[in-house]
C-alpha cells in the first residue's frame, strides 16, 4: 500500500495527467495536426549541432574509467571551473570551481539546496506565480511553503507582500526569472529593494535567508533585456541553473547550483549540498552530460524560433481581446481567463486547445500557454484562439 502523502500527490498530478489523456483523445478523433497543444513546457528547439558533437567527442576521448566512474558529489573539477569561468567572463563575477556543484538539472538543484539548508518546519516563500513543483521540492524536505499572493499585471513581485510573509522561520525565498509561468523579467530595481528586505529581515531574525535564485529560463530572454545577476545584489544567494532550456535538453537532466563564498556558513553549506545530493540518490551528476556541456559553455539553441512564436501569439491574442502581459523570457504567455478559469480551460478544450490553469501556479484566474511549439501550430491555432475570444470575452463585454 503506499503512503498517504503519495495518495495525495497522485490526486494532485492528475490535471495534468487527464490533460495528456485528453490531448491524446483529441488527436485520436481530429487528428494530431488538429490538436493545439500548448500545455507543455518541452523545448521545441534541437539542441545546437554542437552538443551532439561534444556528445561524440566525449565518448570517443575519455578514459572509460574516468567517463563512467563514481566521482565528487559535486562534479568533476575541470567542469566546475570552466562553468565558474564561463559566468565570470559574463557577469563579471569571481567564481572558482569550489563555488559550484553540478546538479541533476534544475529539479535536483532545487532539491539538494532545500535539504541543505532546511530544518522541519522552516519556512520557504514562495512568489505566485510559480513553477507548482516547489511546493512539493519543499514538502520533500520537511519545509513550509508561504506563498506571496500575484501582482498583476506586472508580476514583479510585491515587495511589501513579500516583507509581511517573511517570519522568524524564513529559510529561503525562491525566485524564478525569467518566470515560469508568466515570462516576467525581474528588474534590477526589484532585486535591490528585494536585498534590502531580506538584508534587514535577516538582522531581525538574526538568522540568514537565502535567496535562491531559480534560472533555467536564464537565456531565454527577448528584446534585449537584461537579466541581473543575482550574487550581485544579495549576498546569500545560490543560484540554480540547467541546460534543459537553454540547450534544449530536459531529459538529459543537467545543472549546477552556484554557491558564492560570501554565501552564510559558505564551507557547510557547499558540504550539505554534497551530502544531499549523495543522499536524495542521485550520487552526483551525469559524468557524460557534464563533460559534453563544457564543450558547448556559451551555446544556446535558437531561441529567435520562441521570439517569432511570442511575437505572433501576442499579437494576435491581444488583438482579439485576450489580456496579458508580453513575456521578456522563457517560453510562456500567462493569459487573463475572461470567464471562471475552469470553464475557460474547457472550452478552450472543446476548441482543441490545450491550456493549463493557472491554479496549478496559485494564481487562479489565468491561464498558461507554452509556445514551444512549431510556428505553423501557432498560426493553425489562430482561428481557434479567435473563436475562444469570439465566445468568452466579447460575451463577457
Ligand atoms: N524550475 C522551473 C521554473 C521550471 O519551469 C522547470 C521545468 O520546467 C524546472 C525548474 C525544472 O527544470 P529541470 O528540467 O532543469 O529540472
Amino acid at each position: 500500500m503506499i503512503s498517504d502523502r503519495m495518495k495525495d500527490m497522485i490526486g494532485s498530478s492528475s490535471a495534468i495527467r487527464a490533460m495528456f489523456e485528453e490531448g491524446k483523445r483529441l488527436a485520436s478523433i481530429y487528428g494530431k495536426e488538429n490538436v493545439y497543444d500548448f500545455s507543455l513546457g518541452n523545448p521545441s528547439v534541437p539542441a545546437p549541432s554542437k552538443v551532439k558533437d561534444a556528445f561524440i567527442d566525449v565518448i570517443n576521448n575519455t578514459n572509460d574509467i574516468t567517463l563512467h566512474g563514481y566521482m565528487n558529489n559535486s562534479g568533476f573539477e575541470s567542469v566546475r571551473e570552466s562553468i565558474a569561468k564561463s559566468i565570470n567572463d559574463k557577469f563579471g563575477t569571481a567564481f572558482s570551481c569550489k563555488n559550484i556543484v553540478m546538479t541533476v538539472g534544475a529539479a535536483g538543484g532545487l532539491n539538494v539546496i532545500l535539504r541543505a539548508i532546511l530544518n522541519p518546519d522552516d519556512e520557504v516563500v514562495l512568489i505566485a506565480p510559480f513553477f507548482g513543483e516547489y511546493l512539493n521540492y519543499v514538502a520533500n524536505s520537511f519545509g513550509k511553503s508561504v506563498i506571496v499572493p500575484p501582482n498583476p499585471p506586472s508580476f514583479q513581485p510585491d515587495l511589501s507582500a513579500l516583507e509581511k510573509a517573511i517570519g522568524k522561520k524564513t529559510k529561503a525565498v525562491i525566485i524564478n526569472t525569467p518566470n515560469n509561468p508568466t515570462g516576467v523579467v525581474y528588474s534590477e530595481d526589484t532585486l535591490k529593494k528585494l536585498a534590502k528586505i531580506l538584508e534587514k529581515k535577516s538582522k531581525e531574525n538574526n538568522q540568514a535567508i537565502y535567496l535562491i535564485s531559480d534560472e533555467p529560463y536564464r537565456e531565454l530572454a527577448y528584446d534585449s533585456v537584461e537579466v541581473p545577476y543575482v550574487t550581485k545584489y544579495y549576498a546569500n544567494t545560490v543560484v540554480g541553473y540547467s541546460y534543459s532550456k537553454s540547450l534544449s535538453l530536459p531529459g538529459e537532466r543537467i545543472g549546477y547550483l552556484v554557491i558564492p563564498d560570501e554565501a552564510e556558513d559558505f564551507e557547510n553549506l557547499v558540504s550539505a549540498c554534497n551530502v544531499a545530493t549523495r543522499i536524495l540518490g542521485f550520487v552526483n551528476a551525469p559524468s557524460l552530460q557534464q563533460l559534453a556541456i563544457e564543450k558547448c559553455l556559451g551555446e544556446t539553441s535558437d531561441i529567435s524560433v520562441y521570439d517569432k512564436n511570442r511575437e505572433l501569439l501576442y499579437t494576435k491574442l491581444t488583438e482579439y481581446g485576450f489580456e496579458c502581459t508580453k513575456p521578456q523570457g522563457a517560453f510562456y504567455l500567462f493569459v487573463k481567463c475572461p470567464i471562471d478559469e475552469k470553464e475557460f480551460v474547457e472550452k478552450a478544450k472543446e476548441l482543441r486547445l490545450l491550456l493549463v490553469g493557472g491554479k496549478s501556479f496559485a494564481c487562479e484566474g489565468y491561464v498558461r500557454l507554452a509556445y514551444c511549439v512549431s510556428y505553423k501550430t501557432i498560426q493553425d491555432s489562430l482561428a481557434q484562439f479567435k473563436k475562444l475570444a469570439e465566445e468568452t470575452v466579447c460575451k463577457n463585454k
